[in-house]
């Protein structure tokens, strides 16, 4: 006997119709004993996520309005579920208790957690399993930080005691009581610490597409699927925009060696995309794994001469950076010159920007620093690039035939990625002439 932990998402519990598909995924192995649910998310392009909804009743009450009116959507989407399910299941006082919590501002994260809560009350009942709450077994520091360990420790007593159980994904509970969430897709994670603790064989991801294509299919027509991706390949795309998994949704599983299957809810004869530690053989002829990019970032240029020789440059640069509580994501440098990437969003504000400027003035009197806004990012990972010669030569060839200007270029020691920085406006284009360059 195996043990599979499942996590489905969103668009996988949308409606009735997902929650039977679902069971009967669920069911068709004997082995997935663990389900970890989202909220409802869009059953068409036009539809609002229940989580999104939540949001907005937080807001509401922020604005001192009543909830009431928008309140009954969410009502309603409960509702139908169950009604098509044809369940003998009344979640009214569910959902009064919740109306009242969020009006008598009971937070942000609070509202926003309901939607994973009542999901998984409703699935539990739908298969016949027990339902265990996050609350009681996903905990965070009283900084804010995930913790691992006691999370651990209750979560994997706790499942011991279950044959079969759901449980919901993306949050758990401060060492004060208040519920605390992941970020934004963070059912990813749970599913991944669930796993970990159930000590699985695999732990599928079941979602709305065929596993990880090889770009965002918004962006790119039709991407190949990946069928073979290293976490620490996948761990690059999802934190450049691959969103398909939560960025820090590897890190658990990773850690107890546990594979990854990303799944898709609606076609779940294709094998979809495994995620492992190590591959030594390479599944396709492809030298890149794959590509993704965001938008958002900024860069402080800062040039001086002589800087190569000044010793400590750098360093009381990064100060100046960590006194405001801002963290780099890349450093490209030259002789005399030295770019810090950063989000946009950790440097926005007018008094701080001013503050960031004014430190590193003060701090190695350079001859010019300056703020650059509107660049994205956008990675080309591949373990088999190391192998590879010249693909950095083709990416950059690609990009200018596109006649897109490159603004900065960075490629990681290990060789798994290159990073290139191009203007905002240019991102897709880019991401679909090195995708055309590298897929004939
Ligand atoms: P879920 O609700 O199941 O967690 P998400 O919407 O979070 O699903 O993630 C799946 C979506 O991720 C896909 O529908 C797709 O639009 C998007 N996506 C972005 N990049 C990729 C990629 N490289 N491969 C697959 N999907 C991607
Ligand atoms: N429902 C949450 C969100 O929309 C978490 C998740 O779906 O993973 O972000
Ligand atoms: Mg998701």
């Amino acid at each position: 006997m195996g043990m599979k932990v499942v996590k489905f998402g969103g668009t996988s519990l949308a409606d009735a119709e997902h929650f039977r598909r679902v069971a009967e995924i669920v069911k068709a192995d004997p082995d997935r004993h663990f389900v970890v649910a989202s909220a409802p998310g869009k059953r068409f392009k036009e539809d609002v996520k229940v989580t999104d909804m939540l949001y907005q009743c937080y807001e509401l009450v922020r604005e001192g309005k009543d909830i009431t009116d928008y309140y009954e959507k969410i009502k309603e989407r409960y509702n139908t579920i169950i009604a098509d399910l044809g369940l003998d299941f009344d979640i009214s006082g569910e959902l009064d208790y919740i109306q009242n919590a969020i009006t008598h501002r009971s937070g942000q994260d609070f509202a926003a957690s309901r939607g994973e809560y009542l999901n998984s009350l409703i699935l539990a009942k739908f298969l016949g399993y027990d339902f265990i709450d996050a609350e009681s077994v996903v905990f965070f520091r009283e900084n804010g930080a995930y913790d691992n360990e006691k999370t651990n420790e209750v979560l994997s007593a706790e499942l011991k005691k279950h044959q079969n159980a759901v449980i919901p994904g993306f949050y758990g509970v401060m060492p004060n009581g208040t519920i605390k969430t992941f970020s934004r897709g963070g059912s990813d994670i749970t599913g991944s610490i669930v796993a970990r603790a159930a000590e699985a064989d695999l732990y599928e991801n079941w979602t709305d597409v065929s596993g990880c294509l090889m770009a965002d299919p918004r962006i790119v027509d039709n991407p190949l699927p990946i069928k073979t991706i290293t976490y620490r390949e996948l761990r690059e795309l999802s934190y450049m925009g691959a969103s398909v998994l939560h960025e820090d949704a590897i890190f658990p599983v990773r850690y107890a060696g546990i594979p990854i299957n990303i799944r898709n809810t609606n076609d779940p004869a294709a094998p979809g995309t495994m995620i492992v530690s190590g591959t030594s053989e390479y599944d396709s002829k492809l030298v890149i794994t794959g590509i993704a990019g965001k938008r958002g970032f900024s860069v402080i240029n800062i040039e001086k001469d002589m800087m190569n020789s000044e010793i400590g440059f750098g360093r009381r640069v990064l100060d100046v950076l960590e006194d405001n509580d801002i963290s780099f994501e890349h450093l490209p440098s030259g002789v005399d010159t030295m770019s810090v990437i950063v989000s946009s969003a950790s440097i926005k504000g007018e008094a701080k920007r001013e503050r960031i400027l004014t430190s590193i003035n003060k701090r190695v009197h350079p001859d010019s620093v300056v703020i650059e806004d509107g660049l994205a990012l956008l990675a080309v990972v591949g373990r088999g690039m190391v192998k590879a010669k010249g693909t950095a030569a083709r990416v950059f060839a690609a990009i200018s035939a596109a006649d897109i200007n490159i603004r900065m270029i960075d490629q990681g020691s290990s060789e798994l990625n290159i990073i290139v920085g191009v203007e905002e406006h240019d991102l897709e284009r880019a991401l679909n002439a090195i995708y055309k360059e590298f897929v004939k």
